[in-house]
């Protein structure tokens, strides 16, 4: 097969392919095969869309049984027999238990497409036009989800200028305490003289992704929480990535104690990496008329059915949350070796999206590249891609688990040591 088809072909626009150059033809749990055979262990879980790993064999015998027996696959928002079954079975899995009571929008099939419809009914609810964002927020790249998107490189691509914004800084980007942060905060809205329009929301995420792995500590979230609904705002959690048991808890906010408005969900949503995405919509506020957020692809049923086999599998005990603390533990201990005390790097990140942050941006990308040459495949995050982001499977098998932080340690460690660093010094 002519494998320069992708050189020749496909648009430069292309960007994953670029960090792990291989031809990948299988995949099973924590591990991808190229072309050769060649076995690579995942701690990139398709940036947070595989959280369950590869192939789950419960998942891929759903959709067998549903494809032979000439289930609905693209069914626009029809009703069908499968949608209904996810709609039950979120809500008595993942609902019910945590006493919520959110009305479920199906978005486009794009974790994007989910963030312009929590835009735009925070717009029509408060009939304000303003969108309250922060620094290191990554929230998808069309035009309205570009905006609120804090990365300039990224940001630079929509062409356009995007009015109807205001940027704060997040959890722990400045140096004073959380209460002074909040105070400012509430100043800017509340206090006259400021100049800053009473936002229609705020949208964040707990942990960002994108951002480098910075968590939004409790308090700071139950405070931007309290200011929101001081201010008639909508508080939108985007879960895109933290959620789906990312963060240790099916949503990433479990710990804060606070109730968000509206929570978008996509990424992993699906369970088996099947375009999936919707917003949870508290049930007040859902004054949407029929067809105001139109989508041809809202109705993705294979990936209901996996959705579905993903929420019974996983989420009907506290066993897997019980699982995913015990291995972010076991991680976090591991990478704390690779910091030997050194000053150079940092640990960051919750549940099992967990980083080391480098104070030379250069190491974690030159990590990233050496680390995928040896086999394991992990990505970097942050404005200078200052952040080795290991995002393993929340499934991934105790000994795989140790084995790709005990090569990350060892490469860490090389790259360290104060000869090659030095010579980094020079050479980067
Ligand atoms: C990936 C991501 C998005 C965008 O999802 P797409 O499916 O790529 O459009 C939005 N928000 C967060 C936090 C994400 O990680």
């Amino acid at each position: 097969m002519n494998f320069n088809i992708f050189d020749e072909s496909e648009s430069e626009v292309r960007s994953y392919c670029r960090s792990f150059p291989a031809v990948f033809a299988n995949s099973q749990g924590s591990m991808l095969y190229d072309v050769k055979g060649r076995g690579y262990l995942d701690f990139f879980a398709g940036a947070g869309s595989l959280n369950y790993g590869h192939n789950d064999p419960d998942m891929i015998e759903a959709v067998v049984h549903y494809l032979r027996q000439g289930g609905i696959l693209q069914g626009l928002d029809l009703h069908t027999e499968a949608k209904a079954r996810f709609l039950a079975t979120f809500r008595r899995i993942i609902l019910e238990p945590r006493k919520l009571d959110y009305k479920l929008q199906f978005t486009g099939p794009t974790g994007a497409n989910a963030v312009e419809a929590a835009l735009k009914l925070a717009r029509k609810v408060t009939d304000r036009h303003t969108i309250a964002c922060f620094s290191g927020g990554y929230h998808g790249m069309s035009q309205g989800a570009l905006a609120i998107t804090a990365n300039a490189t990224k940001r630079s691509s929509v062409g356009v200028q995007v009015p109807g914004i205001v940027r704060l800084p997040y959890d722990g980007i400045s140096l004073t305490d959380v209460n002074t942060q909040l105070m400012l905060l509430r100043d800017m809205f509340t206090k006259p003289g400021y100049g800053v329009d009473l936002p229609a929301a705020f949208i964040l995420e707990c942990v960002q992704g994108e951002g480098g792995l910075n968590c939004a500590s409790n308090a700071w979230l139950a405070g931007v929480a309290q200011l929101a609904k001081e201010i008639g705002a909508l508080l939108i959690v985007d879960d895109i990535q933290a959620g789906c048991g990312r963060t240790g808890t099916f949503f990433s906010f479990e710990g804060a104690g606070i109730v968000p408005d509206i929570v978008c969900l996509s990424k992993s949503l699906s369970g088996a990496g099947f375009p999936l995405s919707l917003n949870l919509i508290r049930r007040e506020i859902d004054i949407w008329n029929p067809g105001e957020h139109n989508g041809t692809f809202r109705g993705n049923n294979v990936a209901m059915v996996t959705a579905t086999v993903a929420l019974e599998k996983f989420w009907s005990t506290p066993a897997f949350a019980d699982s995913i603390a015990e291995k972010s533990a076991v991680l976090r201990a591991t990478l704390l070796d690779a910091l030997d005390g050194n000053d150079q790097i940092s640990i960051t990140g919750r549940g099992l999206m967990v980083g080391l942050r480098f104070v030379r941006p250069a190491i974690a990308k030159a990590l990233s590249r050496q680390l995928f040459e040896d086999g394991l495949i992990i990505e970097t995050g942050g404005p200078n891609n200052e952040v080795l982001k290991c995002m393993p499977a929340l499934t991934i098998d105790s000994v795989l688990l140790e084995q790709g932080a005990a090569r990350i340690v060892d490469a860490t460690r090389a790259a360290m040591t104060p000869p090659s660093f030095a010579r980094q010094n020079v050479c980067l």
